[in-house]
Formats: C-alpha cells, sequence, structure tokens
C-alpha cells in the first residue's frame, strides 16, 4: 500500500515545517488554509481513520487535544478555534490518515455543515 501524504510528511519525504512534532504527534499548517490560523494534527503512527481508534488510544487522542488547545493558545486564539475531524465519503475527508484541523483566528461563524 502506498504511504499517504502525511505519513510522507511525517518521514520527511515531502519537506514541511513542523509547528509542532513529537514521537507520537505532528502538526503543521494545511497546505489550502481555511482561516487565518490552519494547522492538522496527526498522530505519527499511521490510522486510516476512527475505526482505527481503539479504547487504548484514547491517551493518544487526549495529547492531541492537548497540543491542539496549547499551540491555539500560543498563537494567541484566546477567542477560541474550531477543532474538525473529517470522516469518510460524507464528512469529506481527502487524506486517508487520521488528522485534526485547528481553525481559528476569525470568528468561524455558527455554520458547521455545508448546506
Ligand atoms: P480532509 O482529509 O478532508 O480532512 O482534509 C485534508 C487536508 O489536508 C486538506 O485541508 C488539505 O488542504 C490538506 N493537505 C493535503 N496535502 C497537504 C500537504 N502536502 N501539506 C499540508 N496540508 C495538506
Amino acid at each position: 500500500m502506498e504511504a499517504d501524504v502525511f505519513c510522507k510528511i511525517i518521514a520527511g519525504d515531502i519537506p514541511t515545517e513542523f509547528v509542532y512534532r513529537d514521537d507520537d504527534v505532528a502538526v503543521f499548517a494545511d497546505i489550502n488554509p481555511k482561516a487565518p490560523v490552519h494547522l492538522l494534527i496527526v498522530p505519527v503512527r499511521h490510522y486510516t481513520g476512527i475505526a482505527d481508534f481503539s479504547e487504548t488510544d484514547g491517551k493518544l487522542l487526549g495529547h492531541m487535544l492537548r497540543i491542539a488547545h496549547t499551540i491555539a493558545d500560543e498563537r494567541g486564539l484566546h477567542e477560541g478555534y474550531r477543532l474538525i475531524i473529517n470522516e469518510g465519503a460524507h464528512g469529506n475527508k481527502i487524506v486517508p490518515h487520521l488528522h485534526i484541523h485547528l481553525l481559528g483566528g476569525k470568528n468561524l461563524g455558527p455554520k458547521i455543515v455545508a448546506e
């Protein structure tokens, strides 16, 4: 199976500036930002999606949320931000590697679904 684009980024095969990186999680800017701040919080280990995530992975998810909040704080998103996980065809997920979008830097409005 060919590595997905986020596995390639994490492996260093696609040069990318990391906002944050540890053994378990990488954070980098979305290439097509939808808000002044649009970062992707990505587990280093490949999970195709939420279906791959087990109860024992809860610690990793908590770690990802802590990192999201810390980075949001560092970026001055004190008025708030939005975290999104797209899943499957109806969720319009494009990259088959679990990731959380961190969006902020403006009022994102009340709509969280396309009409
Ligand atoms: P989705 O799978 O729909 O949750 O979104 C995948 C996101 O990955 C999109 O917002 C893309 O703009 C973003 N993306 C795709 N390729 C890259 C890349 N090489 N570097 C950074 N972001 C990317």
